[in-house]
C-alpha cells in the first residue's frame, strides 16, 4: 500500500498558511513525521485522515482519492488523534464493546473475539474491567490505539502519541507500534526526535508548513557526516557562538554547557568532531529551513 501525497496546501480562514505544497510518498512501515510545535504536521495528519479539507493537491491512497472518496478510505483508516475524550465513568471493556459495535461489528462473539485480542495486543488485558478515569497517559494512549485498531485498518495515524508519557510508558507504547508497524502503514506525527530514531525507517521533517527533509533516518545522518562539532562552553558566551557558527543545540550536563554546530571544514576553536545523530539532522534542516524561508522574505520585500 502507498500513500501519495501531491502538491497539499491549506490556509486558514485566520491566514496561518499551514501547509505548503507539500509532496511526500509513503509506504509500508513506520513513517516519522518530524516537526515542532505548529509546523502543520496535525493539519496534515487530519487531512489525510479525511477530517479536513485542503486548498489544493491530491492525496492517493493507492487508488483511492483520500480528498474525494472519504468513505472508502474511513474503512481502511484508523486514527489516533492528539487529544481525544473518555468517558472517566465507564469500563475500559464495555467502552471498547460499544466502539466495536458502532464500528459495525455487530455479532457479539465475533467482538468479544477482536477486543479480547486487542486487549492483549496493547498490553491493557488485566486492566480491562478498570473505568477509564483510573488509566494512566500512558493506558489511555494505548487504549486509543486498541480503538483505532477495532477495523484492522491498512494504514494507522497516530497525532503526538508519546507527549507527556513518562520513560517506561513510553517505551511500551513504542514496542506497540514497532509491532503494528510490522503489518500496516503507520504514520507517527511528533515533535520528538528519539520516537522517530528508535521506531520508524522512513521519516519527514516539517516546518512552518514546508517539507524540509523526506528520506530514511540513517540516510540523513551520513549527509551530515563529519560536519557536527561540539565544544564545551561558558554558559554566558553562548550567543557569541550562535552569532560565529552555524548553531544546531546546547545541552547542559553536570553543570557544564555543550554545543554543538554545522560546518563542512574543521573550525578549530576547539571544536571536537563527533558522531551526528537524528537530533543534529533535525536541527540541521529546521534552522537551514528558517534561514531559507527568512532569505525568500527578505527577497520578496
Ligand atoms: P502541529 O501539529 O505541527 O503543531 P498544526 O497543524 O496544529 O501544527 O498547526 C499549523 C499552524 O496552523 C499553526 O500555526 C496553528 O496555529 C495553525 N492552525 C491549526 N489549526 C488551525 C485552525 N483551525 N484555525 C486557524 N489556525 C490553525
Amino acid at each position: 500500500m502507498k500513500l501519495t501525497i501531491q502538491n497539499l496546501s491549506k490556509t486558514y480562514p485566520n491566514g496561518v498558511q499551514a501547509l505548503k505544497n507539500v509532496s511526500l510518498e509513503i509506504s509500508n512501515g513506520m513513517f516519522g513525521l518530524l516537526g515542532p510545535n505548529g509546523a502543520g504536521k496535525s493539519t496534515l495528519m487530519r487531512t489525510i485522515a479525511t477530517l479536513q479539507e485542503a486548498d489544493s493537491g491530491t492525496i492517493m491512497l493507492d487508488d483511492i482519492d483520500v480528498l474525494k472518496e472519504k468513505p472508502k478510505v474511513r474503512e481502511i483508516l484508523g486514527y489516533l488523534p492528539q487529544e481525544f475524550s473518555l468517558d472517566p465513568k465507564v469500563t475500559a471493556d464495555d467502552f471498547l464493546d460499544h466502539i466495536a459495535l458502532l464500528k459495525g461489528l455487530t455479532d457479539p462473539k465475533n467482538r468479544k473475539e477482536t477486543t479480547d485480542a486487542l486487549f492483549h495486543q496493547t498490553n491493557l488485558w488485566e486492566h480491562k474491567k478498570k473505568k477509564l478515569g483510573t488509566f494512566s497517559g500512558g493506558m489511555k494512549q494505548r487504549f486509543g490505539i486498541a480503538q483505532a485498531l477495532i477495523n484492522s485498518p491498512k494504514l494507522l495515524i497516530v497525532d503526538e502519541p508519546t507527549a507527556g508519557l513518562d520513560p517506561e510508558e513510553r517505551n511500551r507504547f513504542h514496542n506497540l507500534l514497532s509491532e503494528i508497524g510490522e503489518n500496516h502503514i503507520v504514520i507517527l506525527s511528533t515533535h520528538i526526535v528519539d520516537d522517530v530514531s528508535y521506531l520508524c525507517s522512513n521519516m519527514a521533517v516539517i516546518n512552518k508548513g514546508q517539507l524540509l527533509l523526506n528520506t530514511k533516518p540513517s540516510e540523513a545522518i551520513k549527509t551530515i557526516k563529519n560536519r557536527i562539532y561540539e565544544k564545551e562552553i561558558m554558559k554566558s558566551d553562548i550567543n557569541i557562538y550562535k552569532e560565529k557558527y552555524r548553531f544546531l543545540s546546547s545541552r547542559f550536563f553536570s553543570g557544564k554547557t555543550f554545543i554543538k554546530i554545522y560546518s563542512d571544514s574543521n573550525p578549530g576553536d576547539g571544536f571536537i568532531n563527533v558522531v551526528p545523530d537524528l537530533e543534529d539532522v533535525y536541527f540541521h534542516h529546521i534552522k537551514n529551513g528558517l534561514t531559507r524561508a527568512l532569505h525568500a522574505e527578505e527577497v520578496n520585500v
